[in-house]
């Protein structure tokens, strides 16, 4: 019983500090539409975390998982969420699954928990260890059914289906690849960081009338990207 009570204990200060969080994204104006607010509050990112770092969950920075890479900081996901206007129904193209969670999230707003599974979220990531922590992850999460994993080379795009609606990188690119652009439906949205590999900018690029339109939105820093048309070394 005891046990029990702690356990009990633990969820609801998870519960608290994840409103909490989400309160003062709000109040920043970093979230800003109901989806990812909704999101944010439904999925449990400290199912996304290593167990030691799971008392820090609802903080808002970044945090490592296994193979040296780094789970994104809240505000973070929240920003690329907005930016790329993931709605429901969308069909949705991460690159660089790491953990799973912002995976989990893109899918809660694609295709919301209890609702018909009408969106798309596809992830790519080029560590196949990585990918079956992510995996576990999201089984435990309740989203494994939503999320399709590919281990590929995501610089090169995804190998599966053609185009997408929205895309999102999630490691460093020196520059923006060909083949993700190519499959950017028209109207499509990619949220991506340029840049070296301890320095980037977000940018949003809107495919318009077969024409590019990039916004810059907030310097970063994220790990680099792997790959063919990652960052080498
Ligand atoms: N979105 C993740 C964090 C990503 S960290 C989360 O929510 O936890 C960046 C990830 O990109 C790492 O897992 C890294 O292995 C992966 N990555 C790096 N280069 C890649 C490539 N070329 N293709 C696919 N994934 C890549």
């Amino acid at each position: 019983m005891v046990w029990v009570n702690r356990f009990l204990g633990r969820s609801q200060d998870m519960e608290t500090a994840k409103k909490r969080l989400v309160n003062l994204l709000k109040l920043e104006g970093v979230v800003r539409s109901a989806e990812v607010e909704r999101a944010l509050l439904t999925v449990p990112r400290e199912l996304f975390v290593p167990p030691a770092y799971s008392s820090e969950a609802y903080y808002d920075h970044p945090l490592p998982i296994p193979e040296g890479q780094t789970i994104s900081a809240p505000h973070m996901c929240a920003i690329m969420c907005e930016a790329l206007e993931i709605r429901k129904g969308l069909r949705v193209l991460e690159i660089g699954t790491g953990s799973g969670y912002h995976s989990a999230l893109c899918a809660e707003i694609v295709s919301p928990s209890g609702e018909k599974l009408d969106g798309l979220m596809v992830s790519v990531e080029l560590l196949k260890r990585l990918a079956l922590y992510a995996r576990d992850n999201l089984k435990r999460a309740g989203y494994y059914e939503r999320v399709h994993l590919i281990v590929a080379d995501g610089s090169l795009g995804a190998p599966t289906r053609p185009v997408y609606d929205r895309i999102l990188v999630t490691a460093a690119t020196p520059r923006v690849p060909n083949e993700l652009l190519e499959q950017l439906v028209e109207e499509g949205v990619l949220v991506i960081p340029v840049g070296t590999r301890w320095h980037q900018r977000l940018f949003k690029v809107v495919k318009r009338k077969g024409r590019l339109r990039s916004e810059f939105i907030t310097t970063c820093i994220f790990v680099p990207l792997r790959g063919r048309k990652g960052h080498q070394e």
